[in-house]
């Protein structure tokens, strides 16, 4: 059995909420966190949502494969937006899909949304941020902690929604009783460690676990839009 709980918050700045999020049967998750004047933000992260909503049909065999092909065609889907409507230059969006399958999470992966696994004390994020900073990180130059106050942290390196040839991310892992996901847009982590995140995965009632994590955000002064689905693995 799988129980969930989302939130979503504007954040204290934005004037739009160009977050998406999106939970699918069966247990398939989206997180979508969109950019581009105009409101371009907002459409393009619901492109990447309803393009999932119209691929993914109940008896969809899920797999690794399945999940990348969401994501590039919301690419095309995109882009032909684009296209017809001018206005929506420069629009883009993160994509971060996990789907549970008994004992086996799969996802797929574009930008700086991320996907953890809580599994007994230890949080690990399992996807890899496609971002300038996440770069830097990896190569020694700064710290993570650094990274969150860097001020060109929001520029990707990956989008949906950019280019006609885009790679995606994508990856299984184990799952067990007990386990957590967390889905998440960088408004969430962007104010949070990942020690924050944890202490509340573990801490805070199941029912309370999404809108705590954004609670604790908006209090921490996030002024991006946050998003944060948690996912509950009860038997596998
Ligand atoms: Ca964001």
């Amino acid at each position: 059995m799988t129980k969930v709980y989302q939130a979503t918050d504007i954040g204290t700045t934005r004037p739009t909420n160009e977050d998406s999020l999106a939970c699918i049967e069966p247990d398939t998750y989206i997180v979508a966190d969109g950019m581009g004047g105009h409101a371009a933000g907002e459409v393009a992260s619901r492109i990447l949502v309803n393009t999932a909503r119209a691929v993914l049909a109940p008896d969809t065999v899920y797999s690794e494969q399945i999940l990348r092909g969401v994501v590039l065609q919301a690419n095309r889907a995109m882009l032909e937006a684009i296209q017809q409507h001018p206005e929506y230059t420069g629009m883009g969006t993160t994509a971060t899909l996990f789907h549970r399958e008994r004992g086996q999470g799969y996802w797929a992966h574009v930008g700086d949304s991320r996907l953890y696994l809580l599994h007994q004390d230890c949080l690990q994020q399992i996807t890899r941020d496609h971002s300038l900073v996440s770069d830097l990180v990896d190569n020694g130059s700064i710290t993570p902690a650094e990274a969150r106050v860097h001020p060109r942290r929001n520029v990707l390196t990956r989008a949906v929604g950019v280019e006609a040839d885009l790679t995606v991310d994508t990856g299984s892992f184990p799952l067990q009783s007990g386990d957590m996901v967390l889905l998440c847009s960088d408004g969430l982590t962007t104010v949070l460690s990942d020690t924050a995140i944890r202490q509340i995965l573990q801490n805070d009632p199941a029912e309370d676990k999404a809108d705590a994590l954004v609670k604790n955000a908006l209090a921490a002064q996030s002024h991006d839009n946050i998003t944060a689905i948690v996912v509950m693995i009860y038997d596998v």
